[in-house]
């Protein structure tokens, strides 16, 4: 996936509407348009990685961050007492379909595990 097709760059770069819930030097995050959970928020780097197995060292500081700012955004939606489930599916059995990096926040129900 070219980062001139991809969706999620598309939502970076403000080419596609999306509903932003939080934006900094590093990431973007915006509601899902499909939602699996009253809250469903997708947290993305702004630079384009196609998925977690494209990870190196050199993205350390990237998913470190994305994981911060999903708790974050958690924290001030008030779900982090009760819990939340953050998720990153990777590649085909993981159920990835958009291949742009990118940490699920779910919210507002009891999950299960191990998910389907
Ligand atoms: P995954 O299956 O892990 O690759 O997740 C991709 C997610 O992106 C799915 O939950 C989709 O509902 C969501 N999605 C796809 N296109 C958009 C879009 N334009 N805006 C918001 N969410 C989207
Ligand atoms: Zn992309």
């Amino acid at each position: 996936m070219s980062e001139e097709n991809c969706i999620f760059c598309k939502i970076v770069r403000r080419e596609i509407p999306a509903t932003l819930v939080h934006e900094d030097d590093t990431c973007v995050a915006f509601n899902d348009l499909e939602p699996q959970a009253p809250t469903h928020i997708l947290v993305i780097p702004r630079e384009h990685l196609d998925s977690l197995d494209k990870a190196s060292s050199a993205q350390k500081e990237t998913l470190g961050h994305l994981l911060l700012s999903a708790a974050e955004i958690a924290r001030e939606k008030g779900f982090a007492e009760g819990g939340y489930r953050v998720v990153i599916n990777t590649n085909s059995d993981g159920g990835q379909t958009v291949f742009h990096l990118h940490v699920h926040l779910l919210a507002g129900r009891q999950f299960v595990f191990p998910p389907g």
